[in-house]
């Protein structure tokens, strides 16, 4: 192989195994929360969990505590928004990604877009809130997004089987506690 082959061959393998870790970055972050809902529901709360990135790292990851600490602001989405403010010392989340293990209700989307983040990743949609029993209110992001003129990408639902997950733990629960 000459030089301008192997070159060639190089920028090829690198931009494969730059696509396939973005691909997968997106989908462990995305775990990640799934993993924080499960959790939520072992500690007897709502099965939601968050995770925000910045730059491909973690910032925060936590999950719902309506029931624990009666708040019922207290979803996912708002807990890791108000602890990752505490670790970047800012209200501007430009750069920031959220992961959310089920598409964020309009209350947290609002929040999401007050925090001028990029982008939401989510994997269970809230159909699949409202079947395990939840109040959902039926506004898709994307309707949010063309109602409101958001600007943040919004990329779901991803890995759906895995975000439907604490759903079933939470709805096997007989102590289950639903709002
Ligand atoms: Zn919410």
């Amino acid at each position: 192989m000459d030089g301008q082959a192997s070159t060639f061959l190089l920028i090829k393998i690198v931009a494969f195994m730059v696509g396939y870790d973005a691909m997968d970055t997106h989908e462990t972050f995305l775990k990640l929360a799934i993993e924080e809902a499960n959790k939520s529901v072992r500690d007897g709360q709502a099965p939601f969990g968050a995770v925000v990135t910045k730059n491909n790292k973690i910032v925060a990851a936590t999950h719902n505590s309506v029931v624990r600490t009666c708040d019922p602001t207290a979803h996912a989405e708002i807990n890791v928004l108000r602890k990752a403010g505490k670790v970047l010392n800012t209200h501007n989340f430009s750069g920031c990604i959220l992961y959310s293990s089920c598409e964020p209700c309009p209350m947290c989307f609002s929040a999401i877009h007050w925090a001028q983040m990029d982008a939401i990743y989510y994997a269970a949609s809230i159909e699949d809130a409202k079947l395990a029993g939840f109040r959902e209110l039926e506004i898709s992001n994307l309707t949010m997004k063309e109602l409101g003129g958001a600007t943040l990408e919004i990329y779901g639902p991803m890995l759906q089987e895995f975000g439907r997950v604490p759903f079933e733990l939470f709805v096997a629960n007989p102590d289950k506690c639903l709002y």
